[in-house]
């Protein structure tokens, strides 16, 4: 059989490693090794002709590995494995996915540079755009989730600058509400404003879906991004970052990630390894957990609005059709207004016991949080009005527990008396755990 025809979650265990490389391990060791010996000096030469780009890579030519800001076993490795998620060219692999995010707009954006981007954004990339590359002289405009192409491109007209734009930077779902934004859309505004001397680029930032539920690249993206600390990592255990696209941008992005030194470490790409053997069984295991919690959630009295992506239907036919085109999962990430406003979302979230009161997503244990106060609150009042940022929403990303075990966690905590009152999840003895 082709390999390359098998079912992704199939090849996590190994995909681009052979065995004979390292004493028949069945498993990719760690290299953990900053640098690489050469076999003769001629070798080196012809390793960093290629690597610096003073020459291209010969048809029949063998590459080896150089110094580990360049390249390293363990990254390698993570790296095709991710490709297959995608359907990918290549992938670039960082210690965190703030690290992918800045390359990317150090990349693709120069001084006097427009950038478009949609609203809500992951506060660290707002920050990145607002903060940072204001001071290289590069502008952001926004449009928010739910604008037409049409009113999109008029927003780029209106700044005066729309011969500058370079760069299309969007997310979706939108973090906390779940919003969708047609990609189709924003790659046809890219089209729109780009000329035969300059191609505007559309990148995504998928975090929210990993790479199974949603796949930009088929939709017209050019880069597709992630916090691997999410989903792709999923033990709330090592942060990271991956950049994928096509063979000649990811290209750029690892040249400049060579000179920024900001590429994962070999630990780190060891432990992706590991996580992406169960990622889609895990992935596949929130889902079906969060559908369970969230047909909970809509029918208790104290909860007054569900945001879960597996309820949308034709009572919102816009949103409904881009989740129809766009997306394989209503995926693991809730919000829910709960009835009254911060009190009762703090008296809630302190009654939790199994579900763990902490920033973050995609993990194997459910994290719940406010973002009012929490993940959002440095977005200023009336932008938190229009993206309806409310004292009374609460945003919970599903793990892999028993669903029973989260609803009824869920229960007790909405519920005036203290059902599992004296139980502390750390503190759980044999007792308290079911036997099967
Ligand atoms: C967490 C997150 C990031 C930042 O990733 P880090 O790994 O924490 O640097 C970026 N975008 C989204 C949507 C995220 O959830």
């Amino acid at each position: 059989m082709e390999k390359k025809s098998m079912h992704p979650e199939s090849l996590m265990m190994s995909y681009g490693y052979n065995p004979e490389w390292s004493e028949g391990a069945i498993k990719c060791p760690i290299f953990q090794t900053s640098t690489f010996v050469f076999k003769s000096a001629e070798e080196g030469k012809a390793f960093f002709e290629v690597a610096y780009g003073k020459r291209e890579q010969r048809s029949n030519e063998k590459l080896g590995l150089i110094y580990s800001r360049l390249n390293n076993p363990d990254l390698e490795i993570l790296e095709n494995r991710l490709t297959l998620w995608d359907g990918a060219e290549d992938c670039a692999v960082f210690e965190s996915g703030m690290s992918a995010i800045s390359t990317i707009f150090l990349e693709f954006l120069k001084p006097g540079d427009l950038l478009l981007y949609s609203l809500p954004l992951y506060g660290g990339s707002e920050y990145f755009i607002k903060h940072v590359l204001d001071k290289f002289g590069i502008s952001g405009v926004y449009f928010k989730t739910g604008q037409t192409k049409e009113e999109i491109i008029e927003i780029v007209k209106n700044t005066g600058k729309a011969d500058k734009l370079a760069l299309i930077y969007i997310e979706t779902p939108a973090n906390p509400t779940n919003d969708l934004i047609d990609i189709e859309d924003c790659k046809s505004v890219a089209q729109y404003f780009s000329t035969s001397e300059k191609e505007i680029l559309v990148t995504v930032d998928n975090t929210y879906f990993g790479p199974l539920w949603q796949h930009p690249l088929k939709f017209g993206a050019d880069i597709v991004l992630y916090s691997a600390t999410k989903y792709i990592g999923g033990h709330s255990d090592v942060i990271a970052g991956a950049v994928l696209g096509n063979k000649t941008l990811i290209k750029r992005v690892k040249t400049l990630r060579t000179f920024l030194g900001n590429m994962a470490g070999p630990w780190t790409g060891w432990l992706l390894l590991r996580s992406l053997e169960t990622l889609k069984a895990r992935m596949d295991m929130q889902a079906r957990n969060a559908r369970k919690v969230s047909e909970f959630l809509i029918q208790h009295p104290k909860i007054e609005k569900v945001y879960y992506l597996g309820f949308l239907n034709e009572s919102n036919p816009v949103q409904y059709n881009i989740f129809k085109k766009q997306c394989l999962s209503g995926g693991a990430m809730i919000s829910f207004d709960i009835k009254g406003g911060e009190e009762e979302a703090f008296h809630f979230l302190n009654k939790l016991k199994l579900i763990h009161l902490a920033v973050s997503l995609g993990s194997t244990e459910s994290l719940i949080q406010h973002p009012a106060t929490m993940t959002h609150c440095d977005v200023d009042d009336e932008e938190k009005k229009i993206l309806g940022i409310s004292s009374k929403l609460i945003r919970l990303s599903v793990g892999v527990e028993h669903y029973d075990d989260l609803i009824e966690d869920i229960r007790q905590a909405l519920d005036e008396e203290d059902v599992l009152k004296g139980i502390d999840i750390y503190d759980l003895t044999s007792a308290d755990v079911q036997t099967v």
